[in-house]
C-alpha cells in the first residue's frame, strides 16, 4: 500500500487519538480490490463515556467564545482541507473506492465548503430584540450542547464536515460516529480541525456499529442526533432521540424522480440522468432514479444515454482518467445484484449494462432498464447503485402524480425548456431538494434535505443553524410588577 491508510489509532477524543483493541475489530476495505487496508476497533462502552465526556466538558468554553473566534479557526480548517485535498482525497478513495476524479473534485473541498461558509457565519448569529411599550424581550441564540452526528458510507469526509461545521459554527461540541464501512476520513477531518487550533473535546470521532450509534443517541448527556443514513435506521433512531426529546435532523434515502419533457434539451437530460444516477457508482441519496421521458424523445434518449455511456471508463479509481469505480462493498454490489435481477424478472427491458465487470473489486456496470412500470420493485425501492430505471409518460398531470407516488421526497428534477412548466412542476414536487434542468447541485449556501420519509432538517445554508442552536427569550420589565393581590 503505497499510502499510509492505517489511521494512528480508531478514535479522537479530547483533541488526540485513543485506541482501545477491546472493542469489536473492524476490517477496512478498499472496494476496488478487496484487499484489508486498515483496522479500527469498535468504541467500547468506556470510549463511548470517554468522547461523551469531553464534548459535555469542553463544549461551554466553546459556546463562550466570540462567533469571530470560532469562525476563524473553522476557516482556518478548511484552507488546511484545501491544501491537503490531494491526500485527503486518495484517502477517500481508499475508504469507499470512488474515482479519485471524483474525490479530488467534490468530498473533501465540499466539506470545506462547509467550514469555510459556517464558519464566516459564525460572528453574525443573533438574536434579536422585540419591543413591547417602554418593556421588550430579547432572545439569545443559544448552542444546544453536545451533538452526535452518525454518518453513512457514501460521504464520508463531506457528511463529516456538513454536521460538524454548523454545530461547531453555534457552539456546540459534537461526536462523530462514522459508518462502520467508511471509517478512515472523519478522523483526519478531526485531526485537521485540532491542528487549526479548536480546543480539546469540541470534535470527536468514535468507530462502530449501529450499537456506537444507539449508545450515543439514548445517554442523556446527548442534545441532538443528526444521522445521515437509511429509512429504516432513521425510524430507529427518531425514536430512540423522541425518548430523550432530542433536537434530530435526518437525512435520509430516496427514490426521486427526473422528468424529461418533450422540449427537452436531449443532451442536457441526459447529463443530468447520468451525474443522477452513476456518479459514485450511484450511491447518492438524492439520485433521480425514476427517469420519465415523455414518449416522443424517449428512443432518441436512451439511443444518446446508451450512447455516452460507452465512455464511461471504468477502472482503477486512481487513475485520474477513470471515471466509474466499483460499490463501496461487496453486500453492497450483491445488494444491487438482487435488483437488477428483479428488474429482468418482471420484464424490464434491459437496455445496457446488468452485470459484474470482469476485474477484482466490487464492480457493476451502469445499468439502465426502460419500460419500468411504477409498481416495479426497481421504481419503489431505493437501489443505491449504477440503476437508472426509464419509465414513459405523455400528460404533465399525469406524470407529476406518478411522480408524488412514493413514501421519499429527498430530491426531484426537471427538464424542459418551458419556462412556466418549469416553475409549475418544481412547485409540484413533493421534495426537498428540487432542479430545473440540472441534476444533483449541492452548493453549500442553499438548504439541501428531504420531505415526507426522507427526513427533517436541513443541511447547509442558513436553515442549518435553526437546527444547531435554540433561542432563549428574555423578558425585560421597565415598569412596575402588577400582581392581583
Ligand atoms: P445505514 O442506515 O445502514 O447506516 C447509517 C449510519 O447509521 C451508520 O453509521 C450506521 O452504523 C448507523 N446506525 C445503524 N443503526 C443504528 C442505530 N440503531 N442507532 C444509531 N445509529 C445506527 O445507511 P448506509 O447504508 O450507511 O447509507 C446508505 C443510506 O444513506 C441510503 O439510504 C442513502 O439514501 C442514505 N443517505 C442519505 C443522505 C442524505 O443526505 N439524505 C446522504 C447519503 C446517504
Amino acid at each position: 500500500m503505497p499510502y499510509a491508510t492505517q489511521p494512528t489509532a480508531s478514535h479522537f477524543i479530547n483533541g488526540a487519538y485513543v485506541e482501545d483493541k477491546n472493542g469489536t475489530p473492524i476490517p477496512v476495505i478498499y472496494p476496488a480490490t478487496g484487499e484489508v487496508i486498515a483496522t479500527v476497533h469498535a468504541a467500547t462502552p468506556a470510549i463511548v463515556d470517554q468522547a461523551i465526556a469531553a464534548a459535555k466538558s469542553a463544549q461551554a468554553a466553546w459556546a463562550a467564545m466570540s462567533g469571530t473566534e470560532r469562525g476563524r479557526i473553522l476557516r482556518r480548517a478548511a484552507d488546511m482541507i484545501r491544501e491537503r485535498n490531494h491526500d485527503l482525497s486518495v484517502l477517500e478513495t481508499y475508504d469507499t473506492g470512488k474515482p479519485y476524479q471524483e474525490t479530488i473534485a467534490v468530498d473533501a473541498t465540499s466539506g470545506a465548503d462547509a467550514l469555510e461558509y459556517f464558519g464566516g457565519l459564525a460572528g453574525s448569529l443573533t438574536g434579536e430584540h422585540i419591543q413591547l411599550g417602554e418593556n421588550w424581550v430579547y432572545t439569545r441564540r443559544e448552542a444546544l450542547g453536545v451533538c452526535v452526528g452518525i454518518g453513512a458510507w457514501n460521504y464520508p469526509t463531506q457528511i463529516a464536515c456538513w454536521k460538524g461545521a454548523p454545530a461547531l459554527a453555534c457552539g456546540n461540541a459534537m461526536i462523530f460516529k462514522p459508518s462502520e464501512t467508511t471509517p478512515l476520513c472523519a478522523l483526519k477531518v478531526a485531526e485537521i480541525l485540532h491542528e487549526a487550533g479548536l480546543p480539546a473535546g469540541i470534535y470527536n470521532v468514535i468507530q462502530g456499529m449501529g450499537e456506537v450509534g444507539n449508545a450515543l443517541v439514548t445517554d442523556p448527556r446527548v442534545n441532538k442526533v443528526s444521522l445521515t443514513g437509511s429509512v429504516p435506521t432513521g425510524r430507529k433512531v427518531y425514536a430512540a432521540a423522541a425518548a430523550g426529546i432530542k433536537h434530530v435532523t435526518m437525512e435520509l434515502g430516496g427514490k426521486s424522480p427526473m422528468i424529461v419533457f418533450e422540449d427537452a434539451d436531449i443532451e442536457n437530460a441526459v447529463s443530468g440522468a447520468i451525474l443522477g444516477n452513476f456518479y459514485s457508482s450511484g450511491q447518492v441519496c438524492s439520485n433521480g432514479t425514476r427517469v420519465f421521458v415523455h414518449k416522443d424523445i424517449k428512443e432518441a434518449f436512451l439511443a444518446r444515454l446508451t450512447e455516452r455511456l460507452g465512455n464511461a471508463v471504468i477502472g482503477d479509481p486512481m487513475d485520474p482518467e477513470t471515471s466509474f469505480g466499483p460499490m463501496v462493498s461487496e453486500r453492497q454490489m450483491t445488494l444491487v445484484q438482487g435488483y437488477i435481477e428483479k428488474g429482468q424478472a418482471e420484464g424490464a427491458r434491459l437496455v445496457t449494462g446488468g452485470k459484474r465487470v470482469d476485474r477484482e473489486g466490487f464492480y457493476l456496470e451502469p445499468t439502465v432498464f426502460a419500460d419500468v412500470t411504477d409498481d416495479m420493485v426497481i421504481a419503489r425501492e431505493e437501489i443505491f447503485g449504477p440503476v437508472m430505471a426509464v419509465l414513459d409518460f405523455t400528460d404533465e398531470a399525469d406524470v407529476m402524480a406518478r411522480a408524488n407516488d412514493t413514501e421519499f421526497g429527498l430530491a426531484a428534477g426537471v427538464f424542459t425548456r418551458d419556462l412556466a412548466r418549469a416553475h409549475r412542476v418544481a412547485a409540484g414536487f413533493e421534495a426537498g431538494t428540487c432542479f430545473i434542468n440540472s441534476y444533483n447541485d449541492a452548493p453549500v449556501e442553499a438548504p439541501f434535505g428531504g420531505s415526507k420519509n426522507s427526513g427533517v432538517g436541513r443541511e447547509n445554508s442558513k436553515a442549518a443553524i435553526e437546527h444547531y442552536s435554540q433561542l432563549k427569550s428574555v423578558f425585560v420589565r421597565m415598569d412596575d410588577v402588577e400582581a392581583p393581590f
